[in-house]
This record gives C-alpha cells, structure tokens and sequence, in this order.
C-alpha cells in the first residue's frame, strides 16, 4: 500500500500529492503547522499541539478548514491508514487558494495538508555523549509565538549548524540571550541547579514538550525559572539541554565547540528525557488502533 498524504479532503498517494501554484502558504507563507509525535501508535501531547493551533490560526485570522473534532479523527485516521507505530504527523494548513494578492483574499478556503513519517524522527534517541550545538544571531520576525511555515531563517540556521557538524544552531537576540533552538526549545541547569528556559512570550515558540517536560520536572520537585540566559551562561551551567515533539529531550554538551558542565550529558536532563519517554508511551492510542 502506498504512503498516503491528506490533501484537503482526500487520502492521496504520497508521489502524487500537490498543491496549486497559487497557494499563499508557497507564496507568503501565510500559513500554519505542527508536528506530532506518534509513540506507540499514540499522539504525544496531542492536546497541547491542537490548542497551539488553534492560537496560531487565530493570531493570523485564518478560519480553519475543519473543526477539531474532525481535524482529530483524520489525523488518527491517516496514522492508522499509514501504519505509523512510531513516528510523526505534519499538518500544514494556509490561507488557501487566491490570485497574488498581499491582502488577505475574500470567501476563500483555507487549505490543509497532512504527511506522516516514521521513526527516526520521533524521538531521535540522544547520542550517548549528547549533541553539539552552534549559535547563529537571530534574524527572524517578531511573533515567533506563532507556528507559521515562514521558516528561512531556521532552513539558514540549520545549514549552519549541519555544516558545523552541530544537531541543532541556537539563536541569539542582540543582546546575546539565547531565544531558542531552530527547531526546539533551549534549556539550561544552572549552577544552583533550577531548570532555565526563556519566558514564552512573542520572541519564542512555546514548547509543547518543553511545557510537560516542565510538569514532570515540577512533579520531582525541580525548580523552573523562565527567564533568558546569555550564551555565556550557559557554558558555565550544568547541564544543557534541548527539547521539541521530534526529539523528546536530548542533552547539550558542547556549544560552539565548548563544553557545558563537564562536557558530559548531565543527571537532570539525562532523567528528564527518561521520564518523557516513559510519558510518552503511556498517552491513550487511537480509537480503534491496534498495532
Ligand atoms: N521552537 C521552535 C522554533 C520550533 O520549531 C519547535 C518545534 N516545533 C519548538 C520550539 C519546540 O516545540 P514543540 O515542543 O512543540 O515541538
């Protein structure tokens, strides 16, 4: 059976699923996404990525194509026709369909996507000795609170940190606080061991797992600060780590070619990304699903 995608109201074989050309999500970017993880044939954090959704659409006024439920029951439905055990879901939807206009068009629909993948993606299990990261400056918008596809700046980031040999760049405000990954959210332990990561304010995306990450952290008593860090404090942390729905939790250990802490994955994120796993697993399967 071949990979299927959904395409606004169709299952469609993957090879063969298209877009049209003057869809405002390939000319303005004038769209939205999340990616889900799929552990055990289960949504991660499911209600967590529909909820951002929701806000992401509603920031840039764009009505959604389906209600939730429906939305939901498709998603589900794609896994399951996909048989995804473990993987990820991609769902992109745009303001549709419209001759070039920078405006927004009238009486159209917007339009929705879906692709799913199997593991590695979700979660790539950290490398023993954890992952190095580069920092890159900041050169994106400044509603980064919104999940939109316009994402050139982290397809320039992301080149760097590849060509650094690095997992992930970690970008820089111009006043040398880290915001976070290109494609996660930055974490430190710092030297009193509380848990830092940025305030989720319009200068960040707000990390589902990063957000239940926090909640199993809290649960063990951990304490969490969110407020910014330099790059150069984080260096002299602990530990480091980074979080997202496609790799769960994985230890930093070098940033720009300079260890953190001892250079070793630390304690704290070692056991986070244990936990997260463990809650991963354990989220209620699909209607109907059976591996
Ligand atoms: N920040 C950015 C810029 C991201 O692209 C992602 C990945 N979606 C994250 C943070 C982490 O968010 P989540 O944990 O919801 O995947």
């Amino acid at each position: 059976m071949p990979r299927l995608a959904y395409v606004n109201g169709r299952f469609i074989p993957h090879a063969s699923a298209f877009v049209h050309i003057e869809d405002r999500g390939y000319q303005f970017a004038d769209a939205v996404y999340e990616v889900v993880a799929v552990q055990d044939g289960a949504f991660v954090d499911l209600p967590g990525h529909l909820e951002r959704l929701r806000y992401s659409l509603g920031e840039l006024r764009i009505r959604p194509p389906l209600g939730l439920p429906a939305l939901t029951l498709i998603m589900h439905d794609l896994v399951r026709r996909n048989r995804i055990r473990d993987g990820s879901l991609y769902l992109q939807i745009t303001r549709g369909v419209a001759p070039r206009d920078f405006k927004f068009p009238t009486a159209t629909k917007s339009a929705i996507v879906m692709t799913t993948r199997r593991r590695p993606t979700a979660p790539v299990r950290p490398p023993a000795d954890g992952v190095a990261v580069v920092t890159v400056p900041e050169l994106r918008w400044a509603r980064r609170d919104i999940k939109s596809t316009s994402l050139l700046a982290q397809v320039l980031a992301k080149q760097q940190a590849a060509e650094a040999g690095a997992f992930e760049a970690w970008m820089v405000d111009p006043d040398g606080f880290v915001t976070e990954g290109a494609s996660s959210n930055a974490w430190i332990v710092d030297r009193n061991g509380v848990l830092v990561t940025r305030q989720a304010d319009r200068s960040i995306l707000k990390g589902v797992t990063g957000n239940a990450i926090a909640g199993l952290a809290a649960g063990r008593g951990l304490e969490i600060e969110r407020r910014k860090f330099s790059v150069a404090e984080a260096l002299n942390a602990r530990e480091a780590f980074l979080t997202s729905a496609t790799t769960f939790c994985v230890p930093v250990t070098r940033i720009d070619l300079q260890p953190v802490g001892d250079g070793r994955p630390g304690p704290v994120a070692t056991a986070l990304g244990r936990h997260y796993l463990d809650y991963a697993g354990r989220q209620e399967p699909p209607f109907g699903w059976a591996p």
